[in-house]
């Protein structure tokens, strides 16, 4: 009887896994069409200013809504894209889209700084300086407009390389953020030869900030490694007053989180801004 369960286990586990991948590999068609079939649009996440309380930024996010599967979560989505090269195409057309909006708006009169993922993928490609700068031409946005934010990951399987394109959009004026900071193969070397500005504390830091020793401590080295190394701390998924005041309190100047805003469709974002300043203008008065 056990040996006739056990084979049955075991054709359950090559059935489940046989269906995983075809899964996957359906998966993979879908998201190469998602572009074409106009499945993907971007939300925004405003970033906040800690002292003055005013909205500097916002980070642009990628939704893929999925006919059949309903929005998918980027984290999923965003390694199968990178698996099969379709991040490429994506993540210009999210460079496109962000660049766009960031010009609209600054038309409108709420001149933000754009925040851009950028996939590894894309940053080891030849023509990424030169796709991202000929972006901002066409849009005519200043460079001083667009943020890209690259993990420590990025960095790791060409270190030089990705040093000399990074220092070329530096140079260009676009300023680099390290994003989920603390969670990837964290090394003083990158910052050292980085030309980055931003530091992004990751939200798993952030959760339970007042809650878990650790992670007050790992958040406040962060924030003096910053001070140190002269680089502004943003801090990612703030979702509590607490939070927001020791961050404040501790110095960090930046952040975002569901705390303030969920990342918001255009128009949603656009009456969010007004009516923020408008609250901070009512409490100031
Ligand atoms: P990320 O760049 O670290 O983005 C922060 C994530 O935290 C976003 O998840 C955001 O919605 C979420 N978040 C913000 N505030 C809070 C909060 O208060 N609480 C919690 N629990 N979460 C919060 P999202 O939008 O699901 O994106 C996940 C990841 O997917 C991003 O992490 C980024 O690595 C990747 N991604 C998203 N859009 C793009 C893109 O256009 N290109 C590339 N290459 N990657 C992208
Ligand atoms: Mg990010
Ligand atoms: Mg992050
Ligand atoms: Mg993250």
């Amino acid at each position: 009887l056990a040996k006739q369960k056990g084979r049955d286990h075991f054709q359950f586990y090559v059935a489940s896994i046989d269906q995983e991948i075809r899964d996957r590999k359906q998966l993979e068609k879908d998201m190469a069409q998602a572009l074409s079939l106009n499945q993907l649009h971007l939300v925004y996440q405003p970033q906040i200013n800690l002292e003055t309380k005013r909205i500097i930024g916002a980070e642009a996010l990628l939704r893929w809504d999925h006919p059949v599967r309903g929005l998918v979560p980027p984290d999923y989505f965003i390694p199968v894209a990178e698996s099969n090269g379709s991040i490429v195409e994506i993540g210009q057309w999210v460079l496109d889209q962000a660049c766009m909006q960031a010009s609209r708006w600054a038309d409108i009169g709420i001149p933000l700084r754009i925040a851009v993922n950028l996939s590894a993928v894309q940053l080891r490609r030849e023509q990424i300086v030169d796709d991202i700068l000929g972006t901002l031409r066409r849009h005519d946005i200043p460079a001083g407009r667009l943020e890209l934010e690259v993990t420590e990951t990025s960095f790791m399987t060409n270190l030089a390389d990705a040093v000399a394109k990074l220092h070329s959009l530096n140079r260009a004026g676009i300023s680099i953020a390290v994003d989920d900071f603390g969670t990837g193969y964290s090394s003083l070397t990158y910052l050292k030869k980085m030309p980055v500005q931003h530091l992004k504390i990751d939200k798993q830091f952030i959760r339970d900030l007042l809650i878990n020793e650790e992670d007050t401590r790992i958040a406040n080295t962060i924030i003096d490694l910053g001070r140190s190394l002269n680089l502004t701390v943003v801090a990612e998924g703030v979702e509590t007053a607490e939070q927001e005041y020791y961050l404040s309190q501790r110095g960090c100047k930046l952040a975002q989180g569901y705390f303030f805003s969920k990342p918001l469709r255009p128009a949603d974002f656009e009456k969010f801004v007004h009516e923020f300043h408008q609250k901070v203008t009512e409490n100031n008065a």
